[in-house]
């Protein structure tokens, strides 16, 4: 079985944006509230963390999350990886540095943008970070198989990943028939839909249902919201009957 729950379902800059002032950004629904857009996995005894955008801190407190063993990054975009210096909370309770996940050309971003982490005598109390590569192939973290599912975001080649009968895939704009084998059938299907307006870099509403379809998953919840996407409590009943717009702090999981 693996668990997941949703730690932020907004796009880059959250719902509510700020100083707008729109339907959605003024919903007194909890729900419309939308952190940058994360995940945590819990499976086979471990627990992983994909994205660590800007509300990483938060999201960790909100879950009362004590422990990761892993964090996954699909891309270097600031609102997946802008978070990651409070992984400095998880150094001290473990004594370790944490583990990350990421592409070479995401890892020259981390390594830019967090030099001070990198630098040959750091400051003490920077963040620890131990850079894992990887690429399309298949990997393990503590005998747990990560399947990475390629997309593109725009010009981006960014990964999704499949984790048992889960596959997550944010930020894709475009995937290939051949990744889709990868993830047919899977129990659970999250995928992103930023609004239903066509976007250079995101799948559209329909977009994404057309992408459940063909996967063919029993559920399929829809995260990296905007808010030009409406209010949750309008749109999620006009949806198909399998699919969901996730929102913060949702827990689902698998049914094997
Ligand atoms: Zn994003
Ligand atoms: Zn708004
Ligand atoms: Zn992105």
């Amino acid at each position: 079985m693996t668990k997941l729950t949703f730690l932020g379902t907004g796009t880059s800059q959250g719902v509510p944006v700020i100083s707008c002032g729109c339907w959605v950004c003024t919903s007194p629904d909890s729900r419309d509230k939308r952190l940058r857009t994360s995940a945590l996995i819990e499976t086979e005894g471990i627990t992983l963390v994909i994205d660590a955008g800007p509300d990483f801190r938060q999201q960790m407190l909100r879950e009362n999350v004590q422990h990761i063993d892993a964090i996954l990054l699909t891309h270097e975009h600031k609102d997946h990886t802008g978070g990651l210096d409070d992984v400095r909370a998880f150094n001290y309770t473990s004594g370790k540095p944490v583990d990350i996940y990421a592409e070479e050309r995401v890892q020259k971003v981390i390594k830019k943008d967090f030099d001070y982490a990198f630098a040959p005598n750091p400051y003490p109390g920077v963040p620890e970070i131990n850079l894992h590569t990887i690429d399309e192939r298949p990997f393990q973290i503590k005998g747990v198989e990560i399947i990475p599912i390629r997309g593109l975001h725009f010009k981006l080649p960014i990964l999704g990943f499949r984790i048992g009968n889960l596959a997550y895939l944010t930020d894709f704009n475009h995937i290939t028939p051949e990744e889709i084998e990868k993830i047919k059938g899977v129990d659970i299907l999250v995928v992103n839909a930023l609004r239903k307006e066509q976007h250079l870099s995101h799948f559209t509403l329909s977009e994404a249902l057309h992408l459940s379809y063909l996967v063919g998953s029993r559920l399929t919840y829809l995260t990296h919201i905007s808010h030009q996407m409406g209010r949750q409590a309008q749109e999620e009943p006009a949806l198909p009957n399998h699919c969901y717009m996730a929102y913060d702090g949702l827990k689902i999981e698998t049914r094997d």
